[in-house]
């Protein structure tokens, strides 16, 4: 099933920001930026090619905004990132049930930071001035990087923190913070929980509340509404 355009322009950003701190690991130098938009522009040019377009959208606009998020990005963010790893899988192991967890967090910082970069068309919520994640599945997210950090390290993370590369009319990038706690932890386990036992059980239900549930987002989203009936929103 084709990617739709999200999922594309978000692959592509990750090829530019990756280009830079798979190298920076060991030069500890941030790379020009016209390299790291080359390789934007070569993973967004090759992929468009496969991606699902709806009539909303506009694949030569959204290519621009890019290359101005990757230069907003590398001014003001990469300076500030020194990373240890980059998109390291860690396997999560768990007491009471058979099935590991794989988290890949985008970056571990030498500070023992996780960073995780996602591409967004608006910014995050505020509370009392505060960015939060933008969706249930990045506050998730963030609490499986603290279940990943505790597996390698044996400790709790000081940091966990999602950057939204955001591509408004002026493309900025927005940084969330978050330190979950305990109760965090115990619903986090207590929805992996549901899960293993619904795999066991062979159940699988079509979550149409998720974010990313939308034939703009979803390659899946005619086969689903075939077997399991409903309606699937366009965008
Ligand atoms: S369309 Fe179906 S498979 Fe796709 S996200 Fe929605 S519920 Fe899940």
């Amino acid at each position: 099933m084709p990617p739709g355009l999200a999922l594309t322009f978000g692959k592509s950003i990750d090829s530019g920001l990756n280009l830079n701190y798979n190298q920076k690991k060991e030069t500890f130098k941030d790379l020009k930026v016209d390299l790291m938009i080359d390789a934007y522009e070569q993973t967004y040019d090759t992929e468009i090619k496969n991606t699902l377009l709806t009539e909303d959208d506009d694949p030569k606009k959204t290519r621009e905004q890019g290359i101005k998020l990757i230069k907003e990005y590398h001014k003001n963010i990469s300076p500030t990132v020194q990373p240890l790893q980059v998109q390291e899988k860690i396997e999560v192991d768990f007491e009471d049930f058979d099935y590991k967890l794989l988290v890949v967090p985008d970056l571990i910082t030498i500070e023992e930071n996780i960073i995780d970069n996602k591409t967004s068309s608006h910014s995050p919520p505020q509370e009392n001035g505060i960015y939060r994640p933008s969706s249930f599945e990045h506050y998730l997210q963030l609490v499986a990087d603290n279940f990943a950090f505790l597996s390698k390290y044996k400790k709790e993370s000081e940091n966990l923190r999602i950057d939204y590369l955001v591509k408004t009319k002026t493309p900025k990038v927005v940084t969330v913070n978050f330190k979950p706690q305990k109760e965090d932890n115990v619903f986090f386990l207590n929805i992996l929980g549901r899960i293993a036992d619904a795999i066991k059980n062979n159940i699988f239900y079509p979550n149409r509340n998720c974010m990313t549930c939308s034939y703009k987002f979803c390659g899946y989203a005619k086969l689903c509404e075939a077997q399991f009936g409903g309606k699937v929103k366009e965008k």
